[in-house]
């Protein structure tokens, strides 16, 4: 059974109405939070455990059935850093967050990265639908695999968008249009996962 209600615990309009836009077909109406949600502390060691702690604690206090999501960039040379910390590189690592807090976390990976050969790195999406009494009814996941450049191009999407060359196109993740973007990433991949499961109860 679908809950006939899905609240997406996020304040960010933009995954909202992706979610609500791919799930329309769907016999379940997608909310945004009606007040803000308590801070859930994403202190787990993987994408899938910050988002179960995400989704279940967010569906216990809402008494809704809630989608959380967690998400980063994964840098091969560098053993999967920044991963689940991707957020918090740079504060991690001592920095402000100057001149905002991405373009911190971006000076830092082309720092860390400088006279690296190797490349390769992939941003990952842990998507989690959990019920208020704390049972986990679905989680899906989606890998956009790429190569990080050696300084930032374009001024769309946010975060590591602007270094990530997305596997098999010219434009980085920062270059393309929102729709591109939602068709080839791991976050689209992972909520298109999400439909398929809830189509399929
Ligand atoms: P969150 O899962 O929304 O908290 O995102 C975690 C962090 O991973 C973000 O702050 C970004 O630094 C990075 N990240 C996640 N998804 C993307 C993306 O689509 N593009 C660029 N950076 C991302």
């Amino acid at each position: 059974m679908i809950p006939a209600r899905i609240l997406v615990a996020s304040s960010n309009q933009k995954k909202l109405a992706e979610l609500r836009t791919l799930f329309a077909d769907l016999p379940t109406e997608v909310v945004g939070p009606e007040a803000p949600l308590p801070e859930v502390v994403e202190d787990a060691e993987t994408f899938v455990g910050n988002a179960e702690k995400k989704a279940i604690e967010i569906a216990a206090h809402t008494g809704m059935a809630t989608i959380a999501d967690d998400s980063g960039l994964e840098v091969d040379a560098l053993d999967g850093a920044p991963g689940v910390r991707s957020a918090r590189f740079a504060e991690d690592a001592g920095r402000a967050p100057e001149p905002s807090k991405d373009a911190a976390n971006n000076a830092l990976l082309l720092e860390r990265l400088t006279g690296s050969r190797e490349r390769s790195a992939r941003f990952r999406c842990v998507l989690v639908l959990a019920l208020p009494d704390g049972t986990v009814l679905e989680t899906t996941d989606g890998t956009v695999e790429g190569q990080i450049l050696e300084a930032p191009r374009g001024d769309g999407g946010f975060g590591y968008d602007p270094l990530f060359l997305p596997e098999g196109e010219t434009r980085t993740m920062a270059e393309l249009t929102a729709e591109e973007k939602a068709a080839l990433s791991h976050r689209g991949r992972a909520a298109r996962a999400m439909h398929a499961r809830l189509a399929a109860e």
